[in-house]
């Protein structure tokens, strides 16, 4: 059935507005609420009695399909996060996490409060199935039923949710990680209830460095300070895993110093481009090509993208302004990456600012000789670097900050000697 047909059941049942069900309707969607529990939170918001239930089927977590409406699961309780977010104008405050069983393990989310702990064994029953991302999930509604399970259940993944930072994937729930703050900055954002305080910064462990959030500033997040964090969140933030920390994270000083490495890991282009995404990496590569809508170039002053003959994907006709870009394609044998320069990063390749190249390309009476004079300064050469790294539909971009190339680098030639000897 279309939504328009569950809104027109639903609201000649309820005697209730169709349009107004619908939106209803429309916004528990928006959540990835499954159809069933979206229909009975509608129903119980306009006096109904929330509808009937079947019996669902128990089944083993590996067998559990997007197709099922419902089912009944015993499991071990791996993880349990908070969260909060809004919907109809209203906060909500939801647990997730994962369960496993001997054959597999889901994510679940619970719209009520629950009576389990990561540990326990329960059999949940009447749990309803979403499809996310190709992935079966589970909901916990208010027709689910939390039991003790009569026997432990043996699983072989790991309780709780302790992960190293390299480990942590966008969509992970309540994870707790051991990290110290490399940088960290107040800043005001624009948020659902208006202007509010967050923390922004970096956090790294041995294996990783990741960019963190802190939505209720706690006051342990300081530069330097080594600390454990619980019950956080993870999602995907222009392409990198970032670290979500929340009303509902714990934030604990260690009496120990967690160490980080100095400098970005450094990968393969084709490692780095698999991992999906990485914050703060080193490749080395010889740029094979400088590609077109590189050198001078306009942006919009509304959104900041690249104009094209005038014209704005957002906002159509505008009056572009000058900035230098550089879109090059890094090539390492392994793979490919495009390294994006930012206006000062193409001023020291290209030799000279906006002005210089504004002046340069108004004597040629031709844009283009600025990109030409970057191409033959950079292609065919080799680099190192830095940068964060998004894997998109736009393909693979690494937004660099330092971008050195090697043979003008005795440091870089040096440690590629010892690399070679390590061989
Ligand atoms: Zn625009």
């Amino acid at each position: 059935m279309q939504l328009d047909d569950h809104a027109e059941e639903l609201a000649s049942d309820l005697g209730a507005d169709k349009a107004e069900v619908k939106e209803d309707l429309q916004s528990l969607l928006d959540y990835n609420v499954p159809i069933e529990e979206a229909k009975g939170s509608v129903r119980r918001k306009h006096g109904g009695d929330g509808g009937s239930s079947a019996t669902p089927t128990a089944k083993s977590l590996a067998d559990v399909d997007p197709e099922d409406g419902s089912v009944t699961v015993t499991v071990r309780v791996l993880t349990k996060g908070m969260r909060s977010i809004r919907y109809q104008g209203e906060d909500q405050v939801i647990r997730e996490g994962e369960f496993a069983d001997g054959s597999d393990r889901i994510a679940y989310t619970a719209w009520e409060p629950v009576d389990f702990e990561p540990g326990d064994s329960i059999t949940v029953g009447n749990a309803n199935v979403r499809e996310w991302e190709g992935k079966p999930e589970l909901n916990l509604g208010t027709n689910t039923t939390v039991a003790a399970a009569s026997d432990p259940v043996e699983t072989p993944y790991e309780v709780g949710g302790d992960r190293d930072l390299i480990d942590l994937e966008p969509g992970d729930r309540g994870r707790t990680v051991e990290v110290t703050v490399v940088e960290v900055e107040s800043r005001t954002i624009d948020g659902r209830d208006g202007e509010t305080e967050i923390l922004s910064g970096v956090v790294a462990d041995e294996s990783a460095r990741l960019p963190v959030t802190d939505w209720d500033p706690h006051a342990e997040l300081e530069e330097g300070a080594s600390l454990r964090l619980s019950d956080v969140y993870v999602r995907e933030y222009r392409g990198v895993p970032q670290v979500n920390v929340t009303e509902f994270s714990t934030v604990e000083r260690l009496d120990r110093e967690i160490s980080a490495p100095d400098s970005a890991p450094r990968l393969g282009v084709g490692e780095a481009v698999e991992s999906g995404g990485l914050f703060d990496v080193e490749l080395v590569g010889n740029v094979i090509e400088v590609r077109e809508g590189s050198g001078l170039i306009e942006r919009c002053p509304d959104c900041g993208r690249v104009v094209q003959n005038g014209q704005c994907r957002a906002h159509g006709e505008v009056e572009g302004e000058d900035d230098l870009r550089v879109k090059a394609i890094l090539d390492d044998g392994t793979g490919t990456v495009t390294v994006v320069l930012d206006t000062d990063l193409t001023a020291d390749v290209y030799g000279g600012g906006i002005e210089e190249a504004k002046a340069e390309a108004r004597d040629a009476m031709d844009k283009e000789v600025v990109a030409d004079a970057i191409r033959d300064r950079i292609v065919g050469r080799e680099y190192r670097v830095r940068g964060s790294l998004s894997v998109d539909e736009y393909g693979a971009n690494l937004d660099a900050e330092t971008f050195v190339e090697c043979a003008d680098d005795p440091a870089d030639r040096a440690s590629e000697l010892l690399a070679g000897v390590a061989r």
